[in-house]
């Protein structure tokens, strides 16, 4: 009878004005009874451990009030508890972890790492611009000769000579060019300048090929109008507008020879 009160009590109020909310309760008053029988079941055995003698008088008294008492304070508890702690919990948990974990280890990492390149630097990478055949004789420089203009420098030494890109670029041509050139190649260096490198024994490059600065791009020789092996090196601001190369060149750090 004892341990129905409770029950009552609290569905009282409810009877005269909402009835689903009742059921409701009701329902959730017989789950959290079932939880505190749970709860006095151990309690009752602790009762019954400390007091010897009497466990079943004891237990049985305690039972109606305790479930009177847990009923209620499991009630709020749980509307309490429930409602505050999943939101608090979840967000305040996972910023704190996941943003120290994983943004202090990055900025410290790439930040010790970074004098690394320095390094690097020192241990003399090509220069952006080289000579194309170094060591070379300088047989003709830029300008008129013989009624016409001479366009390039010629550079001479044993045919089979390497000769190299004077800097990185997309080679556009490779091949038998017109107008006495013989096997030629030119590089597109994507500044406006290009390079072109004439009367080659054989080419080593394909159009469309990257190369880079110090590159072996083809082998002197004496194909085209020439009267024996040399490299016609010729600097284009914007094709077929020859400059003389020397001061293009020595401004870029190489010395032509004119
Ligand atoms: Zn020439």
């Amino acid at each position: 009878m004892q341990e129905d009160s409770p029950v009552q009590n609290e569905n009282t109020p409810d009877t005269t004005t909402e009835q689903p909310r009742r059921t409701r309760r009701r329902n959730r008053t017989i789950v959290l009874g079932a939880a505190a029988l749970v709860a006095l079941g151990l309690g009752g055995v602790a009762v019954a451990t400390t007091g010897g003698d009497r466990p079943a008088p004891t237990a049985v008294s305690l039972d109606a009030q305790a479930r009177a008492e847990a009923d209620s304070r499991a009630d709020r508890s749980t509307r309490e508890s429930t409602a505050p702690d999943s939101p608090s919990a979840t967000p305040s948990a996972s910023p704190t972890v996941s943003p120290s974990a994983s943004a202090s280890p990055t900025p410290t990492k790439t930040a010790t790492t970074k004098p690394k390149p320095v390094a690097k630097k020192t241990t003399k990478p090509t220069p952006a611009w080289v000579n194309p055949m170094p060591g070379a004789s300088i047989t003709s420089c830029f300008g008129q000769r013989w009624g016409t203009l001479h366009a390039g420098i010629d550079l001479a030494l044993p045919s089979g000579t390497p000769i190299h890109a004077a800097a990185a670029g997309t080679v556009t041509q490779a091949g038998d060019a017109s107008d006495g050139y013989g096997n030629s190649v030119f590089i597109d260096h994507g500044n406006g300048y290009l390079t072109h490198y004439a009367h080659q024994s054989r080419i080593a490059v394909t159009v469309g090929q990257k190369v880079k600065a110090g590159q072996v791009i083809g082998y002197e020789g004496s194909t085209g109008d020439s009267t024996g092996p040399h490299l016609h090196f010729e600097v284009h601001q914007g094709m077929w507008n020859q400059i003389d190369p020397a001061p293009f060149m020595r401004a870029r750090g190489v010395d032509l020879g004119c």
